[in-house]
This record gives C-alpha cells, structure tokens and sequence, in this order.
C-alpha cells in the first residue's frame, strides 16, 4: 500500500539530541574523545580586554577551525556553511541546533590579532604532542625529518623578473599584510636570508614565497613544510614553514630539534634524513654539537668519472695530518712550518693536500692519478670525521632499517595532501603559511592520537 505524501510540517515542540545522529565511529566523535582545549582560554586571558562586549568562545573556533583541517574544509567561508549544516560539525564545536555559527570574518580578525599574537596554534600543537609522548605513542627515540613543497596562494602572471624587484622601493604602509610580512622576513634564515640568490620571478601578492621549479615539471611559487616525526608512530613532533629552499631546510630541522628537546625533552638517538641533510656542516653539528647519530647519506663529490683515482684511493692517516697515494707518496697540507700556524680551510670548507711534483713526475701512475695536473690535489672536508661516522652507520643494520623508517615521513606528507586535500596554500605570507602548516599538522597528530591512545588516556566523555 502506497503510504501518504510526505509534507514539511514543522512541528511545536521536538525531542531531538545531535549526539544521538553522530555516528559512534565519526572521526571527529573519536578526536573529541581526546582533544584538550581546556588551556586555550588560559593562555588567551591577557589578550582579551577585560571590558567591553563578550567574544566569540576562542575554544569554538578553535575547534572550527580544527573540523576544518581534519575534513579537509580550509576555506573560513565555508567552514562556516558546513558547521552550520552538518550535524557531527555541530557536535564536536559542542553548539545546539539554535546557536548562531560566528561570522566567518572573526576567523581573520583573530588570526591577525590574538591568535598570532599569543601564537595559540603552536600552543594547541604542543597540547596534542605532549599528549601523544603522555600516551606512549612518541618515545622520542628515533627521529626522522622531511620537506615537502606545497604551492602557495600566487601565480606567475601577477609577478615581477628579478632584475626589475627592489624591496627598498616597498612603501611597508601602503602595502597589503602578506608584503609586509615579506619585508619583516628578509632577514629571516627561513624566508628573505635562505639564500643569496633572488629567484627568477617574485609574487607581487606574496613575494616571501619561493618560485620553484623543484618537483620538476612548470615551475611556481610555493612554500615548504618541515616535519619532525617520531618514527614510532610517524606523530608530528614539530612543523616549521620556510621557502622552498634546500639551506632553509637543514635549518628547519636544527631548530625543530632545539625545540622539541626544549618544549617536551626529548633527545633522540638518531636522525633519519634523505641526502638533502647529508652536508658535512649538518652532519657535524648532529654528531659533534648534539650528540645524534646521523642516518643520512653523505653528500659526497669526490667521486671521478674519468677513470682516475678517486679520494676514496688515497689513505688518510689522521695521527701525521696528511694522505698517502696508491703510488705510496705523502700529500700534505704544508712542507714548510710555518711562525703562525695555519687552519688552512677554504671557502668551502675543504682542506687541500697536495703531492710534491717531483713525485709525480717520476710516478708510473701518474696517467692514472693525475694527467693534466703537475701534481695530485686531494680535498677533504672540515667535517670529515662527522662524515666518516655517517659513512660508518650506513653500513649497520640499524640503517637498513632506518631506510624504512623514513618512508613513514613521506606517507605524513602524502596523508596532507591526498587525504586533508593541502595541495596549495589559502592563506599568504610567512604567517599565513606558519598558521595552515601548524594546524594541518595539529590535525594529523589529533587523529593519530585518537585512532592509537590507549581508552585509559581518553578525557571527557567516558568520565
Ligand atoms: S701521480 Fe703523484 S699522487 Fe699520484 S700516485 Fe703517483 S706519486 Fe702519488
């Protein structure tokens, strides 16, 4: 029998909870099992005037703004739409169906102001982190350090070549917010003093970000996101922005190491790192400074296409300070002492041996060694002996494994851009950039945390 047409009545009264029409196995029921925003109104308390009109609960965007990232949903506009639709929205932003959704303007004014000044998100980053090491997902053992290039908010036709672009002639009052914090960042070892090199073409609406042409393929303008993983679970210990530029990188992971030893206390054993890290400098201030074990490959040029001896050819004898050759001659440094005695480095940071001539000259290697030189030069880094401990962990089992263990930072990056949908950038500037990698980030670990958290570790609900 064919039932009565189905008619929109609204009726008086309704008995209606949203709990009871969120799934039990919501994502978002699953983080609000362990999220712990009870701080952030603490930590806000001196940027909120203790007069006036009441604010928007800084908790609520705070959890706005994490729906956000966790869906995949980064526009403001229409998170606000979406929260104000979605039932499971509502639920985890703990609104009932007649409370008003905050204007989507209040996200940008807050970002701009209190946000950034009390810088909140780091804050909530660092809440979810301290609750991963709490519940056992992050030993803090074993590192491992990726970037990952993500296309920022600008495009080529609104940019300048780099023989026309002078940041002196920038007006800082007359410009737009993201300029402004271009000009605040050019000393900045992260963004403006990366490198010495200005790039081919500079954004006009966000000249911070890097033109880049790295992944291969055309060429744009993007920033890098800079992950420090904990390989027991791939939890995001720290996330820091930068142009897309390889000595930004190392920088990255220095200070996200400092960091995190700081904030949480951890110290790791090792660190895993592709051969970007491998520098003799990197190596150096891992294995001297801070006493970490570098899993990385070595950057290593010494090796000859020609045929001729490589450096690996020749043997170092560290006690006397000089090589001996495959003909079994001394290549020194210096044959002569000198009243002042000499470092000797150069300016890339190499030392120079060399062979006497007439050794060469009567040595029936010399076609083998040397053919177009009078004599054999071999260089060696200032770092050798951080490099040689590289080279000596790439041969242990412990690295074979290390290998695998490095994939787990690549699949982070993959998650973010495949699953939270972060494949280019809303927000402009070195700020703007700071604010969605650190939220990104804050996301992933929150669904970590309530996919692996043991129950016992679980707030609110349960209790
Ligand atoms: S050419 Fe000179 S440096 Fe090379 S093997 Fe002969 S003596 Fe040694």
């Amino acid at each position: 029998m064919m039932g009565p047409r189905q008619e929109a009545q609204s009726a008086l009264f309704y008995d209606f909870s949203i709990d009871d029409h969120v799934p039990t196995d919501h994502v978002l029921r699953a983080i609000d099992g362990v999220i712990d925003l009870s701080s952030v109104r603490t930590h806000l308390t001196e940027f909120y005037s203790s007069t006036g009109r009441p604010s928007i609960d800084p908790e609520l965007m705070m959890r706005m703004l994490l729906v956000g990232y966790v869906m995949g949903i980064r526009s403001e506009r229409r998170l606000c739409e979406e929260v104000h639709l979605n039932l499971a929205y509502r639920w985890f932003c703990k609104m009932d169906l007649s409370d008003p959704i905050p204007d989507h303007s209040t996200f940008s004014k807050n970002r701009h102001g209190r946000f950034r000044d009390s810088d909140v998100l780091r804050h909530v980053f660092e809440t979810v982190v301290a609750q991963c090491i709490e519940a056992g997902l992050a030993s803090g053992q074993r590192y491992a350090a990726d970037a990952s290039i993500i296309a920022a908010d600008a495009n080529r036709q609104k940019s300048t070549p780099k023989a026309d672009w002078n940041p002196e002639v920038i007006d800082p009052d007359d410009a737009p917010r993201a300029v402004r914090e271009y000009l605040d960042t050019l000393d900045d070892a992260a963004f403006g003093a990366a490198s010495p090199v200005v790039p081919k073409f500079i954004s006009h609406s966000d000249p911070a970000s890097q033109w880049t042409g790295a992944r291969g393929g055309p060429a744009y303008f993007a920033y890098s996101t800079n992950y420090l993983i904990d390989t027991d679970n791939a939890v995001i210990l720290d996330v820091e922005p930068i142009r897309s530029i390889r000595q930004a990188e190392v920088g990255a992971v220095k200070t996200m190491i400092d960091r995190v030893r700081k904030t949480h206390d951890l110290k790791p054993e090792r660190l895993i790192a592709d051969t970007a890290y491998g520098s003799g400098s990197m190596l150096d201030w891992l294995v001297e400074k801070r006493g970490i074990a570098p899993h990385i490959p070595v950057i290593d040029k010494s090796g000859r296409k020609d045929g001729t001896f490589e450096r690996a050819d020749f043997t170092f004898d560290v006690e006397n300070d000089l090589y001996i050759c495959p003909g079994g001659k001394e290549l020194k440094q210096y044959r002569r002492a000198y009243k002042t005695p000499r470092t000797g480095a150069n300016k890339d940071e190499t030392l120079r041996y060399r062979a006497r001539k007439p050794d060469c000259d009567a040595c029936p290697l010399k076609q083998r060694c040397c053919p177009k030189e009078p004599q054999r030069k071999v260089t060696r880094s200032i770092f050798e002996s951080s490099r040689d401990v590289a080279r000596q962990l790439a041969q242990t089992k412990q690295y074979s494994v290390s290998c695998k263990l490095r994939k787990k930072v690549e699949m982070s990056f993959a998650h973010l851009k495949r699953i939270h949908g972060f494949g280019r950038l809303r927000l402009r500037g070195p700020c703007g950039a700071h604010d969605e990698f650190i939220l990104a980030a804050t996301a992933q670990n929150l669904k970590k945390l309530a996919k692996l958290a043991p129950n016992q570790n679980r707030i609110g609900k349960a209790a």
